[in-house]
């Protein structure tokens, strides 16, 4: 039967990402029917799109990597300690073809519109190429950081030559030998990118609106030994990383950093920058919510930067002072700041020398003009909300989440949206997400939605929808937390403040993957008592 006909499936999943091909996989092994549906044109979600040459994970490949196959774990062996794109692509369309997912999708369908059906409990999809999809439940799992954003600059659409987008590159690649190479964006993107392009083109051109602090990544082949240990140690490193605040079996130290000598501080400060990743972001316990000493950590990493980059007044620019450091999210780079220090490469500093327009030949500043082949925008996403709110979302009796939302996310743990029943968002606003291991915080969100979809199903249930007073109190429990720390001070993605116009307010929830797990698994242990239940 054609899918666009006949009855409603029991739930589509939209995404084939880490969460939607772990959530279809379950869905379908639990006899659901259930259809995938995906905008790309094959599976990877965030790691089909972002092909950028330098793009790595920042957390460690065995961590981030699906736990839910205890087969699977043990055969798949990552090469490095950070994955790159290619290797966490090729895991996932590995996992793909192992579990046999595709045949529940439908590729090349970007969800453009949802309306629910009140009285026969139904949603309707519309896609781009003008399908429709009808489902008894619906599983946003459209990613957090998947709407791009061109930035808005005079002249933009002018540009004659080569426009690239980090979170849209070709996947045939693209060289740059003998070409002057713009890049607009100095966040995890444009700080990965970078380094690449300078071994290889003309010129590089940096421009730069914040500057953000990065951390290098010490990347390195995994050792026999230690894919072996690894292997043998599986399961309890799991075991250590379902209940822990990241989702990774690394934590921060236990001791507050100002009861530490000096010594100690500065060790555990080594070791971490040495140890990579966004773990400088968890050296001591209160360095996210004590300015003091956030302001350690600061000094720590801004000698580091001085260390590297040879001209004082550059290694200047690249200091950031608006933000105490990790309220933005850390990058990781590999020879970033270093590269500042090579002949063909400039930054701008657009705090002090404003972007004016694009030109069909290139970018003019305040202060002079810059001649480019080729731009690439590293300008980030609107992050969180972006890819529901991009969709024509309509509720039960028409509700429209856009006028929902139009004050700041509102949700129950993230899943559940007051007014619109039998939808579920996963990884998204009111979630950790950005903040821990997404591949786990995945499983742990598919895991839960679908143990609700069982419990209606089992039950005789139409009708599953957070209730106003549940989200209204888990809302108000975000913005608490995140005021108890100094990520509110930046003017972050987490903050919305990428956006001219998005309401101000920290999106994920930073009480921890912990804590919040225990929050997911009380309300189901408990029968749904924060969900409408209407039979
Ligand atoms: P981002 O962090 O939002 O960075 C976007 C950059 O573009 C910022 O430097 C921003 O400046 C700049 N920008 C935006 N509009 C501009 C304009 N009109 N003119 C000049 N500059 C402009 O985006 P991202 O780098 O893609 O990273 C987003 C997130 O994705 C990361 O924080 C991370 O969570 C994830 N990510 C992770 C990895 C990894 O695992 N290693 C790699 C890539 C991405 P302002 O700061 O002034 O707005």
């Amino acid at each position: 039967m054609h899918p666009e006909q006949g009855s409603p499936f029991d739930v589509i999943i939209i995404g084939a990402g880490f969460a939607g091909l772990y959530g279809v996989h379950q869905a379908a092994k639990a006899g659901l029917n259930v259809l995938g549906l995906e905008a790309g044109e094959g599976v990877g979600g965030t790691w089909f799109w972002n092909r950028y040459p330098g793009a790595r994970c920042d957390v460690e490949s065995v961590d981030y990597s699906y736990s839910f196959d205890e087969d699977l774990q043990q055969s798949w062996a990552w090469t490095e300690r950070f994955a790159a794109q290619p290797e966490i692509l090729a895991y996932i369309n590995h996992v793909a073809d192992r579990f046999d997912l595709r045949r529940h999708y439908r590729f090349n369908q970007r969800v453009t519109a949802a309306t629910f059906d009140d009285d026969a409990a139904v949603w309707t999809l519309r896609t781009e190429s003008g399908h429709e999809f009808r489902s008894q439940f619906v599983v946003f799992a459209t990613g957090c950081l998947s709407a791009p954003i061109k930035p808005n600059i005079p002249g933009i659409e002018s540009f004659a030559g080569e426009e690239l987008f980090t979170a849209r590159w070709p996947e045939e690649g693209v060289g740059f030998a003998g070409k002057r190479v713009g890049v607009i964006g100095t966040g995890s993107s444009g700080i990965q990118v970078a380094p690449i392009i300078a071994r290889e083109a003309e010129a590089l051109t940096v421009f730069q609106r914040s500057a953000n602090f990065s951390v290098p990544v010490p990347n390195r082949p995994w050792t026999d030994a230690e894919q072996s240990e690894i292997r043998a140690t599986y399961r309890q490193r799991r075991e250590n990383s379902y209940y822990a605040p990241a989702a990774t079996p690394h934590r921060s130290l236990q001791t507050k950093a100002l009861e530490l000598t000096a010594e100690e501080r500065a060790r555990a400060l080594e070791d971490r920058w040495n140890g990579g990743g966004v773990l400088f972001n968890k050296v001591f316990p209160d360095q996210n919510s004590d300015l003091a000493v956030n302001e350690l950590v600061r000094e720590f990493a801004v000698a580091k930067i001085r260390a590297k980059v040879d001209d004082p007044a550059v290694a200047d620019d690249l200091i950031p002072y608006d933000h105490p450091i990790g309220t933005k999210r850390i990058c990781t780079d590999s020879g970033y700041y270093e590269m500042f220090n090579r002949p063909n490469v400039s930054l701008v500093n657009l705090r002090r020398e404003a972007i004016e327009e694009v030109t069909p030949t290139g970018i003019r500043t305040a202060d002079r003009f810059i001649e480019l082949d080729t731009l690439i925008y590293a300008t980030g996403f609107d992050a969180m909300t972006g890819a529901l709110l991009r969709i024509d979302l309509h509720g039960a009796h028409g509700a429209r989440l856009g006028d929902l939302w139009a004050d700041g996310p509102v949700t129950y743990l993230g899943f559940g949206i007051p007014g619109f029943p039998n939808m579920f968002s996963v990884n998204s606003v009111g979630t950790p997400s950005v903040m821990a291991n997404m591949v786990l915080h995945s499983e742990q969100q598919l895991d839960w939605v679908l143990a609700l979809v069982e419990h209606c199903r089992a039950q005789g249930i139409r009708k599953a929808v957070a209730r106003a007073e549940a989200a209204a109190t888990w809302t108000d429990h975000l913005v608490e937390v995140a005021e108890g720390t100094l990520f509110v001070k930046a003017d972050s993605w987490y903050m919305g403040a990428n956006i001219e116009g998005k309401k101000r307010v920290f999106m994920p929830y930073i009480g921890g993957f912990d804590n919040y797990r225990r929050y997911c698994d009380e309300e189901r242990d408990n029968g749904y008592p924060s969900f409408e239940l209407t039979a």
